[in-house]
């Protein structure tokens, strides 16, 4: 089957592996029929997360489920299904905690020793999904493939982002990073109640998606990006902001944005360390979350999409056969045509 590898050389290649098979107990063959390219993938692609050339990548992809092993009760041949993006066992230290995303045992598919074992990638035609029943969600008829491959990565990240920026009801909230972490973080505040959302990027047409999604756009390029945050929070400052641009900069403009005692709840992925103003910062009471999102919310996210609830389809903006997954990734790398998300067809 074909499938994304990483090359030595900081190079991707499509390339024949061998199909893999149900060969123990718990798992399931799924037949992907989309699978996404992450920003992560480029952080694979250049080594800021190490994982062995010869290995193939991707972690976002929903499917048909082929075959089950008798053990796997949730789902039969002909379901369409939604894989998380990294697995969990359910029964060690951190998963009774119910922090499942930092299981030790689990992995990323695509990601390498990243987070527990190496796990094959997604970014194929087939993939061999260990721990079935947990770590999988049926899809809903009306819920499109596009939206569907949403729930296991950017929309539980995303979901998850605003959750630990603890928001409630009346708060104020910015999000920095309008990628398609950020606006399913934007989409996902929506759930929350929230008085006011600021979302902040230097491209105009993510700041056009984001006030589609319903936050307040601002041009983080501009010198008085926080400052206008600032002004529109009576220079209190907002309750929570969230970093999900993966960047030093933006990462000080969202501490700079919060106000005291505020919470800075971070999701982006950074390549390099950040210096903090910590003698500032501990006077403040600021809080800072951080670590790989949680998926566990996958079952409730899936039907708010179902429901109508939420809309996600405005992310996807194209969409390639598998066989032309060099030039998606030429696409994406080098953010052409506006692309936001970029969905691979076998
Ligand atoms: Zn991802
Ligand atoms: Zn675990």
């Amino acid at each position: 089957m074909l499938a994304v590898v990483l090359k030595p050389g900081h190079e991707l290649a499509l390339e024949e592996v061998p199909k893999p098979k149900v060969d123990g107990p718990g798992q399931m063959l799924v037949k992907v029929t989309t699978s996404a390219i992450c920003g992560s993938d480029l952080h694979i692609k250049y080594g800021e997360i190490p994982i062995a050339p010869g290995s193939t990548i991707g972690h976002e992809f929903v499917g048909v489920v082929e075959e089950t092993a008798p053990d796997v009760r949730r789902f039969k041949p002909g379901d369409r299904v939604d894989v998380a993006a990294g697995l969990w066992c359910g029964c060690c230290p951190a998963c009774k905690r119910g922090k499942i995303q930092s299981c030790q045992v689990g992995g990323v598919w695509g990601g390498g020793m990243f987070k527990g074992r190496p796990l094959p990638g997604a970014q194929s035609e087939y993939v061999q999904v260990f721990n079935a029943d947990m770590c999988a969600v049926p899809i809903p008829n009306n819920v499109s493939d596009e939206q569907a491959i949403l729930v296991g990565d950017v929309f539980s990240t995303g979901y998850h982002a605003v959750a630990q920026a603890e928001v409630g009801t009346g708060d104020t909230l910015a999000i920095f990073g309008c990628g398609p972490i950020g606006l399913a973080a934007v989409a996902s505040a929506g759930l929350f109640g929230l008085k006011r959302v600021f979302a902040l990027d230097v491209l105009p047409n993510r700041l056009a998606m984001a006030e589609k999604l319903g936050a307040e756009p601002i041009d983080a390029s501009d010198d008085g990006a926080v400052n206008k945050i600032l002004a529109a929070t009576g220079m209190q400052g907002v309750d929570a902001a969230i970093e999900a641009a993966g960047l030093p900069q933006s990462f000080n403009q969202a501490l700079t944005a919060l106000r005291r005692d505020g919470t800075l709840s971070v999701v982006g992925l950074f390549a390099s360390p950040v210096q903090l103003n910590l003698p500032v910062l501990g006077l403040y009471g600021v809080r800072i979350h951080m670590g790989l999102a949680s998926l566990s919310h996958m079952d409730q996210l899936m039907n708010l999409l179902a429901a109508g609830k939420v809309d996600l389809s405005c992310l996807t903006t194209h969409s390639f056969p598998l066989s032309q997954a060099m030039e998606a990734y030429d696409l994406f790398e080098n953010q052409k045509d506006q692309c936001i998300k970029v969905m691979l067809k076998p």
